[in-house]
C-alpha cells in the first residue's frame, strides 16, 4: 500500500486501480483534505505535490 494513504491524519487519501494493468494510485478527496502537507513530506517518490 502507498505510504501516504496511512500518513494522512484525516483519511483523505484512497488507493484506486487505474490504467491497463490496474496499478494502485493514491487519490485525494479534496473535500476531506485540510492541506496539512504531511503527504508531501512523506511520499518517498516525490509524487505528492501541491499546485
Ligand atoms: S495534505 Fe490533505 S491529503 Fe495530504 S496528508 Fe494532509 S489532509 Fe491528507
Amino acid at each position: 500500500m502507498c505510504v501516504i494513504v496511512s500518513a494522512c491524519p484525516v483519511g483523505a487519501i484512497k488507493q484506486r486501480k487505474i490504467g491497463p494493468i490496474l496499478a494502485d494510485y493514491p487519490e485525494i478527496d479534496e473535500d476531506k483534505c485540510t492541506e496539512c502537507g504531511i503527504c508531501i513530506k512523506e511520499c518517498p517518490h516525490g509524487a505528492a505535490y501541491k499546485e
